[in-house]
């Protein structure tokens, strides 16, 4: 096969709980993370030249190294320079669905596609472990990317857990398109303000996995979504939501409606989420807040929890 179609999901956070910083500088997080229907698609084609591009439909995202499907094609070729050599270079073109820079790891997702489109282009018949080691080289959220599902995710957000599938939970994202917030930022920000609060480095590990026995990780295997609503949690809300008071409106604007079993912002933002037991409510709750809100800049989307990551959809 010389071209593979693959499916990258967004993901959502469930809960996102900062619980202080590693000795490596990043900060220890304990993390449910859920893949859902919203997803970019990519093609990959092997090319005869040794070099390796990008194409994406949509402006703001680079098509240079600065791509994180770039690195990952880059991170391949030096990992098997071999099958490189063999199979030539590679094309990548990524239809963009998925918001950008709105804490739905769109940039992580598109990564781990490449991941495993080249292995399926180059027959290296890599497990899924192996995909999601070399994933955790170009960012945190890449492994999860890579079987996506339900997952407890503690470390720097790369040590996973897999959670039984939940299903049937509809979703409303709302995402200002103009408004784009740096997950570093975020991070840093939350350190200067609230870094007094985790000053104990001792045991960081095992308070992470304290989520494993936590409220919000009974609810998701109980499969009881009013509950798993209920427990939603992000602690960097406490930075975003401040500075960016229009997503604090939407926030609001989604709680106050009849039908939302819970509302959240999603990862460093400002993507919002609002949960539902069915797709008719949810579609309605869409255009009440469209009238409720009226800003063309404000791009709402129904869309469902899924049960997969990367899928691979056709090849030639
Ligand atoms: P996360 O939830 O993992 O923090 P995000 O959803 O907040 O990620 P991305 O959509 O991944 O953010 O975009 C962050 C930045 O990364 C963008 O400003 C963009 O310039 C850059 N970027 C690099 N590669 C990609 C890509 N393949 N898709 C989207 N953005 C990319």
């Amino acid at each position: 096969m010389r071209s593979y179609s693959l499916i990258a999901p967004a993901k959502i956070n469930l809960y996102l709980e900062i619980i202080g910083v590693r000795p490596d500088g990043y900060h220890e997080l304990a993390m449910i993370l859920q893949s859902i229907g919203l997803a970019d698609q990519i093609d990959v084609h092997s090319i005869s030249t040794d070099s390796i591009r990008v194409h994406c439909n949509h402006p703001q995202v680079p098509t240079d190294k600065s791509n994180l499907a770039y690195r990952a094609a880059e991170l391949m070729a030096m990992q098997f320079p071999e099958a490189f050599a063999q199979y030539g270079g590679v094309e990548i073109s990524i239809n963009k669905q998925i918001p950008v820079a709105a804490g739905l790891a769109g940039g992580s997702t598109n990564a781990a596609a490449v991941l495993v489109g080249i292995d399926l282009l180059w027959k290296l018949g890599l497990t899924q472990p192996e995909l999601e080691e070399l994933g955790r080289t170009l960012g945190s959220d890449v492994p999860f990317c890579v079987a996506g599902g339900t997952a407890i995710a503690t470390g720097r957000g790369d040590q996973l857990s897999p959670l039984p599938s939940l299903d049937n939970i509809y979703i409303v994202l709302g995402k200002y398109r103009s408004l784009e917030v740096s997950t570093p930022w975020a991070y840093k920000t939350y350190r200067q303000q609230f870094g007094d609060s985790y000053r104990d480095s001792n045991n960081l590990a095992a308070r992470a996995n304290a989520v494993h026995s936590g409220a919000i990780v009974k609810a998701v295997l109980d499969k009881d979504a009013g509950e798993i609503a209920q427990k939603l949690h992000n602690d960097l809300e406490r930075v975003v939501l401040p500075a960016y008071p229009q997503v604090l409106q939407l926030r609001e604007v989604f709680a106050n409606q009849e039908g939302v079993l819970g509302t959240m912002m999603s990862g460093s933002g400002p993507t919002v989420f609002a949960l539902f037991e069915s797709q008719q409510q949810a579609e309605l709750v869409l255009l009440q807040v469209r009238e409720a809100i009226i800003d063309e800049d404000l791009e709402l989307f129904v869309t469902r929890i899924i049960t997969h990551g990367i899928k691979v959809v056709s090849s030639v």
